[in-house]
């Protein structure tokens, strides 16, 4: 399967990873829109939101419970940060592995600037 985050996964494309276990992972990314930008995606390959299965929704609360947690290790729990999830091409999904996006570390300004 031709998907960077599952290299990621497999360790054959490097990442700085900030947490990992059995079923997620989560990493720096590679062009950090905001001073904490970190990645959390489920080891499973699923493509977007919408291929969410009923059988995967503790997968996707561990998503958030490994987001709570890194925000808090990496300090910005308190002053805030965003969680996002882009969903295909309106939505500017890039990468079609399930991933959210952790930003943080400055004040952020509105969603859709
Ligand atoms: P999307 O637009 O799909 O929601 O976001 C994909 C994100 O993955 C982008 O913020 C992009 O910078 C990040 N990204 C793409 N390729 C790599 C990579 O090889 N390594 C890391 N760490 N991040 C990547």
């Amino acid at each position: 399967m031709d998907c960077i985050f599952c290299k990621i996964i497999e360790g054959a494309i490097p990442s700085k990873k900030v947490f990992e276990n059995e079923r997620v992972l989560a990493f720096q990314d590679i062009q950090p829109a905001a001073p904490v930008h970190i990645l959390i995606i489920p080891k499973k390959h699923i493509p977007t939101m919408n291929d969410i299965e009923a059988e995967d929704t503790e997968l996707i609360g561990e998503l958030f419970a490994a987001a709570r947690q890194i925000a808090k290790e990496q300090g910005i729990a308190e002053a805030g940060y965003r969680l996002i999830n882009n969903v295909n091409s309106d939505g500017g999904q890039v990468v079609y592995h399930l991933h959210i996006h952790l930003l943080g570390g400055q004040k952020l300004g509105p969603l859709l600037a």
